[in-house]
């Protein structure tokens, strides 16, 4: 692998960042138990190869990925690496976006990732904070974390994509930075899609998070707290038996689908190990035309064998084209 891996523009914040992104929820050990020193050179190994966005939260493993990822990064040169965390998640059920507590939750995340800042904190996942709160308490709390030179941009997480607009229709502009989707711009669910000419509208970076669908689109499945529906499901599970009886990887298949979208600026994938990186690195190279694949991506042969099993995934997941789960606070 000797090509680089491209960059997009961020939004109006100017970071130029791979659009393979490193997400670091795996390093805390929520998919299966990980090794600390894998997910170390798991890290190491991603920023060899060109990715240079990082992405975790105090939540991913009760901030074990924090700081694992902390330890990871206090070996690379931090300026050339974008450190996105979230504030406001801290377990499944615990939520707290209190000026109070965001303000503590920063200072914490600063030492455990051994960084003096942080250039991307987000709020994490909004639907389940009175969104009220998050335009009038939360964010103003954040400009005051920016002007102090701790934070330097702020974003916006969450699933059911109408928190979006209600939030950035009522905050003032340049209170939100860049918004972070997950689970919608994959190969069972575009919906995404929809909201970004008025994301782009607003100069707000995007990024899209889960290009697996959360494990959905890999050969060993799910993990049990998947929060899909069981016709969601069956028909990746359906999906993913095509691609293996065809020879054809279905996770590579899917962060290549992800990673056609000019729009993204970077998309997230969960890694833990060297050879998940390397993988999904090569997968993106050979994507963006940029691994001496041609343009399907790979070899003529593999790239064939792609683009059919492609036309016959579309065809497996119709029928749960778009279907996702409840997320959040009832109103919202
Ligand atoms: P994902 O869709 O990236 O799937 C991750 C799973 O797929 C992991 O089990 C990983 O080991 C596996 N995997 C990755 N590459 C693979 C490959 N080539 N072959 C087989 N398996 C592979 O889901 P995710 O990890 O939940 O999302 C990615 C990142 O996005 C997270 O780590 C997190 O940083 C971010 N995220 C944020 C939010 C939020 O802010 N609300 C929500 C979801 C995800």
């Amino acid at each position: 692998m000797h090509a680089k891996l491209p960059r997009r523009v961020l939004g109006s914040t100017g970071l130029e960042v791979s659009v393979l992104g490193f997400g670091a929820s795996p390093l805390g050990s929520v998919f299966e138990e990980i090794n600390e020193a894998d997910g170390i050179a798991a890290v190491h190994e991603a920023f060899r190869l060109g990715i240079n966005v990082f992405d975790t939260s105090p939540f991913y493993g009760a901030t074990k990925s924090e700081t694992v990822l902390g330890k990871a990064l206090k070996d690379l040169p931090r300026e050339q690496i974008v450190v996105c965390t979230k504030v406001g998640r801290y377990g499944p059920e615990l939520f707290d976006f209190s000026a109070e507590r965001i303000t503590a939750s920063v200072a914490e995340s600063l030492a455990r990732l051994q960084t003096p800042y942080i250039d991307l904190l987000q709020c994490h996942d909004i639907e389940f904070a009175p969104l009220d709160q998050i335009v009038n308490e939360t964010l103003p709390a954040l400009a005051r974390l920016k002007e102090r030179g701790l934070v330097r941009f702020v974003g916006i997480t969450g699933l059911p994509l109408g928190v979006f607009p209600y939030v950035l229709d009522r905050a003032p502009p340049g209170a939100v930075d860049v918004v972070l989707s997950y689970c919608h711009y994959s190969l069972n669910d575009t919906s995404l899609a929809g909201l970004v000419p008025y994301l782009r509208a607003k100069g707000l970076g995007v990024i899209s998070a889960s290009p697996l669908s959360m494990g959905l689109l890999t050969k060993q499945g799910p993990p049990s707290w998947h929060p899909a529906p069981p016709e969601v499901k069956a028909a990746c599970a359906a999906a993913a038996s095509h691609c293996a009886a065809q020879g054809v990887d279905i996770s590579s298949l899917a962060l290549k689908f992800a990673l056609r979208n000019p729009d993204i600026a970077t998309t997230l994938v969960g890694m833990a190990s060297v050879e998940v990186v390397r993988a999904n690195v090569e997968s993106a190279l050979a994507a963006l035309g940029a691994g001496g694949g041609d343009a399907a991506g790979g070899t003529s042969e593999a790239a064939g064998a792609e683009l059919r099993a492609l036309a016959e995934v579309e065809r497996i997941l119709a029928p749960a084209r778009d279907v996702t789960w409840p997320s959040g606070r009832p109103e919202n």
